[in-house]
């Protein structure tokens, strides 16, 4: 197997990935809070560990992907109230709608998808280990998680403990200890409608222990990635980290992995800050072999930016993917010529799955193989799949494949278009392709012979 590195965020290095156990990957990836339909912010890590996990496999390990989806939140009571609807049936319609647009990428789903909701008895149990090590407290129905009984605290985000914000304002403010200290557990109030029976009283969990409960039932303790929005890493994944492991005595995750942000106009993409764009929307401006060929173009620990040429650029290259894959010849081997452009991919990818080095590579291919093309040579496109399949793009070429290409009318009109300047009647011939390109076909002129591309 090819030695892969990440780039970790705990340690700040690039390290080797060594899975816990050999040959199969765990990765945990955090989802959206179900309140509103998602962004396209929001999907970029289900896009970039939906791709990671295709390359891993290609590697040849078996990938276990879990990515949660947090319905049980404060954002999603607030909702609720202002839609005036209950908050389950809020949370429930908007997960639905999470699958549908997500399912819109093309990307399959996650191994697994678990709610909070459905994990209540196994955060009841993590918060009650927590209080039982002496790493949490109960207080009027509350339970914190106190920060100071946990010296390793702040090693994920690199901060200092005396300059944390854990966000919460001044809800449960006059409760905690330490300002530091995090909700595990909040009590039931007036007006909320969902909530659980706990040993310290009915209530509902916080967003932190969700996740670190969710991805200990499914992946165990010590699992590979922990991946998810850099806007995560403080206070979410930070506290993830210090439940987990003063809970077990050991680390939640081996590597922990985050994407950057999507930025509109310099700013992240954020509900809150109102700039945002909906992924079914963009997907249906854009499709989603442009959408995915975007996502790809960017490193995925940089932010990125939406904008119109960013996304143009993207349906360019999806453009220029396509043309090949009419070009190619399906009884012909990939070029040997070209196989290092191939394997520079799959280094690209090895080394902190960097996509738009590997991106780069498939279109320094494709100028290859149209170079190849031109000057008479059939060129099978198996170097190209392989690399497409890991990007998700490999529909690219069955389009070409399935199309059928031109029919007989096209193919008439360039046969007499060709005719035409054979007899050098130039204003026949222009018509002609005129005529090719109201039918949606453009003529190219290549050393093999005229062929036509859609337009
Ligand atoms: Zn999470």
């Amino acid at each position: 197997m090819r030695a892969i590195t990440i780039h970790d965020t705990r340690s700040g290095a690039l390290l080797p990935l060594q899975p816990r156990d050999p040959g199969r990957v765990s990765i945990y990836a955090c989802g959206p809070t179900v309140y509103g339909r998602i962004h396209v912010g929001n999907a970029r890590p289900f896009v970039v560990f939906s791709l990671f996990k295709r390359f891993l496999q290609h590697e040849g390990y078996e990938v276990t992907f879990v990515a949660n989806v947090t319905d049980v939140n404060d954002k999603i009571y607030d909702a609720a109230r202002a839609a005036g609807i209950p908050s389950e049936q809020l949370a429930t319609e908007m997960t639905a709608h999470y699958v549908d647009d997500t399912d819109g990428l093309g990307l399959g789903r996650p191994d697994h998808e678990p709610l909070a909701r459905a994990t209540i008895a196994e955060i009841v149990a993590l918060i009650a280990l927590l209080i039982e090590r002496g790493h949490a407290y109960a207080v009027d129905g509350d339970v914190y998680f106190d920060v100071r009984s946990y010296p390793q605290y702040g090693e994920l985000s690199h901060r200092d403990v005396d300059q944390m914000d854990q966000g919460e304002g001044v809800s449960g403010a006059a409760l905690k200890r330490d300002p530091l200290d995090f909700a595990l557990w909040k009590a039931w109030k007036e007006g909320e409608d969902t909530s659980w029976d706990a040993p310290w009283g009915r209530g509902r969990p916080g967003w932190h222990i969700e996740c670190s409960a969710m991805a200990e039932a499914l992946l165990g303790v010590g699992f590979d990635v922990h991946g998810g929005g850099s806007d995560l890493v403080f206070p979410h994944h930070e506290n993830e980290a210090a439940q987990t492991c003063a809970a077990h005595g050991e680390p939640l995750a081996r590597l922990w992995m985050h994407n950057g942000m999507v930025r509109l106009d310099g700013e992240k993409m954020a509900k809150s800050v109102g700039n945002i764009f909906l992924l079914h929307e963009a997907l249906a401006t854009h499709g989603r072999d442009a959408l995915i060929a975007y996502f790809a173009a960017g490193h995925y620990r940089q932010p990125i930016s939406y904008s119109g040429e960013r996304l143009e650029e993207a349906e360019r290259s999806v453009q220029r993917i396509r043309e090949l894959g009419r070009r190619l010849d399906p009884t012909a081997p990939s070029p040997a010529e070209l196989t290092p452009l191939r394997d520079g991919f799959f280094a690209a990818l090895a080394d902190d799955f960097n996509t738009p080095r590997a991106f780069a590579a498939v279109f320094d291919w494709v100028r290859g193989a149209n170079r190849l093309i031109e000057s008479g040579t059939a060129v099978g496109g198996e170097q190209l799949r392989e690399m497409l399949q890991v990007l998700a793009l490999d529909n690219l070429l069955d389009a070409a494949d399935g199309a059928a290409g031109p029919d007989e009318a096209a193919r008439e009109l360039l046969a007499r278009r060709e005719a035409a300047r054979a007899a050098r009647d130039f204003a026949a011939a222009d018509a002609l392709r005129d005529e090719l390109a109201a039918l949606g076909w453009t003529v190219r002129d290549g050393a093999a012979g005229p062929e036509l591309v859609p337009r």
